[in-house]
């Protein structure tokens, strides 16, 4: 009888060490998720969407990588703020990285995200300050990809160059000619000059 209890506590006591295990991967990996996503300047709602930990394990996380509270307020949440002119050229750049991570990449969800944006400023990263960063931040960036699952964006073919741009979703797409074809007189100052830059670079 001792023997055979002895047996079932042991087993029972197995099963629980496997579930502890299983969950300290499971909160492992979240926890290098959002590491990941912090270094690359996600705000805390995201981190708390994106990932199952408590808002205080997630601020805590906050401060010792970015030596700093995160940011309280409102999140940019502005469909308008891509289509103007230099903004729509980098979502445009981040939402092609982004369609193949996460399509031909296989990558899901956070993961694509993180993984798109590493993409993105490795190809944009010198048009920033390191103040200021990219143009399109890591929150705009995810906040974009829900704009785009919430179908009010869409990706248009400028019928000029023929690559993807971000647009206004169900909106005629037959005469659409992307922003970098048709520059605005002071954007194209802008473009010259850091083409320039790059040349110079080379
Ligand atoms: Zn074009």
């Amino acid at each position: 009888m001792a023997v055979q209890r002895g047996k079932a506590k042991s087993s029972a006591k197995g099963s629980v060490r496997m579930d502890d295990a299983k969950s300290v991967v499971r909160e492992a990996r979240e926890i290098e998720l959002a590491a990941a996503m912090i270094r690359l300047g996600a705000r805390l709602q995201v981190l708390l969407t994106e990932t199952g930990l408590s808002r205080e394990r997630l601020s805590r996380l906050y401060r010792e990588i970015r030596q700093e509270s995160p940011p309280k307020g409102m999140l940019p949440f502005s469909v308008d703020w891509h289509m103007t002119w230099l903004p729509n050229i980098h979502s445009s750049v981040f939402y092609n990285i982004y369609q193949f991570m996460a399509g031909d990449a296989g990558l899901r969800g956070p993961v694509a995200l993180v993984e798109a944006y590493r993409g993105y400023q490795d190809l944009m990263g010198e048009e920033g300050t390191p103040e200021q960063g990219l143009v399109l931040s890591f929150t705009r960036a995810w906040m974009m990809v829900r704009f785009f699952e919430a179908d009010m964006l869409q990706m248009f073919r400028c019928n000029s160059c023929g690559g993807q741009f971000v647009h206004h979703a169900h909106e005629p797409a037959e005469t659409f000619v992307c922003g970098l074809c048709r520059l605005p007189p002071r954007a194209g100052k802008r473009l010259s000059a850091t083409r320039g830059a790059k040349r110079r670079q080379a």
